[in-house]
């Protein structure tokens, strides 16, 4: 059993968070330091620390996920424009080890760099 992270708790009810979706594989909740008007995480069940720590077997919760991302992305009103993000390790920014796609939206993009 992987260790209990921040996510894992607010998918146990441990912590309080804003869930705005839920299925059997994840949940989603708003991020409590939004980095656009829109800025949502999709949270696999199964804690997985970091993408690259995926295995084969995660190959159908990852599509799930991705599908996930659009349909909640399309009911929080941000279906024609946003972005997924997925940061793998410290380097790259992360800092909950629990994987998580975050959804951003809201915002114009288009002249901006990929940094957030
Ligand atoms: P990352 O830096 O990719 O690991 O993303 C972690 C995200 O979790 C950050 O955008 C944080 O703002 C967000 N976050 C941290 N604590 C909470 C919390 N209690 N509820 C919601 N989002 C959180």
């Amino acid at each position: 059993m992987s260790e209990e992270t921040l996510f894992s708790k607010i998918i146990k009810g441990e912590i309080p968070a804003d869930i705005i979706y839920q299925d059997e594989h994840c949940i989603a909740i708003k991020d409590i330091a939004p980095k656009a008007p829109v800025h949502l995480l999709v949270i696999p069940r199964k804690i997985i620390p970091r993408i690259i720590d995926a295995e084969a077997e995660d190959q159908a919760l990852l599509g799930h996920l991705m599908l996930a991302a659009g349909k909640i992305a399309e009911e929080a009103g941000i279906g024609e424009a946003f972005r997924l993000i997925i940061n793998n390790g410290a380097g790259a920014g992360q800092t909950v080890f629990h994987l998580h796609v975050h959804i951003l939206g809201g915002k114009n993009f288009s002249e901006s760099s990929l940094g957030f």
